[in-house]
């Protein structure tokens, strides 16, 4: 039986390409709360957030808001507020382990069940969300901002309801829209209490901006977030322009999450080297071994959405398959 270890110390390293911004200046926010820091414009308008580090090791995210804190950039409507998620996670961050960062005790990314955060139950985590909680339940609009263990194009994760997609789709980026209903093992922030009700005017978007630690990811991050604040009008476009891609926009597609392919041993191998966003074209197809067990996909133009074996464990999600939507522009 091979360990975690072992599995990871069969994958390509990726270098470490970026400098993790010392966060601990943020520590006494100005709302009650450390690490988030809130400015109310004084005008009508909606409270608008941008979340780093929802996962400890995900530096894309903490890169945008320290840029943005220093910056000193404030709304011209409404609320905006910046925040650093699992802080104690991202001051733990080792080089060496470059992995184990993501969480501490438990997937701050899937405690955002409102049982979950009520319930009698302790980790470093849920400490965090319960401190969160009464905060995030202020937004109106959040985009938390994540960066993938494998390097693939960005993708921006809209949550199952029509009201994500759209406003994934007036944002414009990233050029990939994965519509999808979250984890089975917990409810991520995106899809906490009214960012997925359907009657809510409030909305939620993650977006994964690339490799942890690659410049490109750093530059999406800076890039989605200031287009973020655009087309939410908290800000106008010259307060961010600094933080903006020059390459304008393309067309974006829309993905629909089918399935998760959920991993039964630790013998479970992909065929190839996937990265994600991979298109098999036949229904059959063989994409993994998973001890003796062969795993097919199970239709045609099948998109694989970020395969990674870096947190294999039997009973862990390897890989989600996507339909490709069609949806009129
Ligand atoms: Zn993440």
């Amino acid at each position: 039986m091979k360990t975690l270890e072992q599995v990871r110390a069969s994958l390509k390293p990726y270098p470490v390409e970026v400098e993790f911004p010392d966060i601990r200046p943020w520590k006494t926010g100005n709302c009650g709360v450390d690490y988030v820091h809130s400015f109310d414009s004084g005008v009508p308008g909606p409270h608008v957030m941008i979340m780093a580090l929802t996962h400890g090791n995900e530096v894309s995210g903490a890169i945008a808001v320290d840029a943005f804190l220093r910056s000193g950039l404030r709304p011209r409507q409404g609320r905006l507020s910046l925040g650093f998620g699992n802080v104690e996670a991202y001051h733990r961050f080792d080089p060496q382990d470059i992995d184990a960062t993501r969480y501490l005790d438990e997937d701050m990314n899937r405690v955002w069940l409102p049982a979950k955060l009520d319930s009698e139950q302790q980790s470093l985590e849920l400490r965090r969300a319960r401190e969160l909680r009464p905060f995030i339940d202020s937004v109106d609009l959040l985009l938390d901002i994540h960066s993938m263990h494998e390097e693939s194009a960005p993708l921006m994760m809209c949550g199952a309801r029509t009201k994500g997609l759209e406003f994934a789709a007036t944002l414009g980026v990233p050029a990939t829209v994965v519509v999808d209903a979250g984890h089975a093992n917990g409810r991520r922030l995106r899809d906490y209490a009214d960012f997925n009700d359907a009657a809510s005017r409030k909305n939620a978007l993650l977006v994964e901006t690339g490799q942890h630690f690659s410049q490109r990811s750093r530059q999406v991050a800076l890039d989605v977030a200031a287009r973020f604040l655009i087309t939410t009008q908290a800000v106008s476009e010259e307060d961010v322009a600094a933080f903006l891609s020059p390459r304008e926009p393309g067309p974006q597609r829309f993905l629909q999450v089918t399935e998760p392919v959920v991993a039964n041993s630790m013998d479970f191998n992909f065929v190839e080297d996937f990265r994600g966003l991979e298109l098999i074209a036949r229904a059959g197809t063989v994409i993994a071994r998973d001890g003796d067990q062969e795993i097919v996909t199970p239709y045609d133009n099948c998109v694989l959405v970020q395969p990674s074996l870096r947190h294999l464990s039997p009973g862990v999600t390897v890989v989600r398959l996507a339909k490709v939507l069609d949806i009129p522009h």
